[in-house]
């Protein structure tokens, strides 16, 4: 159904939104543990994202830019980098990376978002 251009362009919205999410929850100071679960799971995202040329085209970045996860920024850094190849191949707007943190609250009502 990932032919649709309506359903995958929505199917990429959300992802990025949780992506992006993700990262900008993302541990400051990771431990060694949580680094291997973020590479592991981007690795693992590459591979089964349902778009399968959008999978085949972020499979290839995936191996030229490997994820990093040595800290928060590193990683939302990363991350919006990789969303702008996309939006550079779509023709779509380059992004200001500089202020993504802030993007992206999660309203997980944490002591820490007070
Ligand atoms: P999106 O690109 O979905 O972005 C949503 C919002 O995020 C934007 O409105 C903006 O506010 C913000 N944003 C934009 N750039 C950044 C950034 N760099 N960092 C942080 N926030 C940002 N579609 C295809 O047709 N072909 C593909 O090969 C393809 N590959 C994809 C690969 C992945 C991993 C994903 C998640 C999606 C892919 N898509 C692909 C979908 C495509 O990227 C868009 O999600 C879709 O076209 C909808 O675009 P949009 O204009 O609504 O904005």
């Amino acid at each position: 159904y990932m032919g649709n251009k309506t359903q995958k362009e929505e199917l990429g919205r959300a992802t990025w939104k949780f992506l992006h999410t993700m990262m900008a929850r993302y541990p400051e100071t990771p431990t060694r543990n949580e680094r291997k679960s973020l590479y592991d799971f981007m690795m693992l995202f590459s591979t089964l994202y349902p778009c399968g040329e959008c999978a085949t085209h972020f499979n290839k970045m995936i191996t030229e830019f490997p994820p990093q996860t040595s800290s928060r920024f590193a990683a939302s850094q990363w991350l919006c980098g990789m969303h702008n190849k996309v939006n550079e191949r779509l023709h779509k707007p380059i992004f200001d990376c500089s202020s993504i943190e802030s993007q992206y609250p999660c309203g997980c009502n944490e002591p820490e978002d007070e």
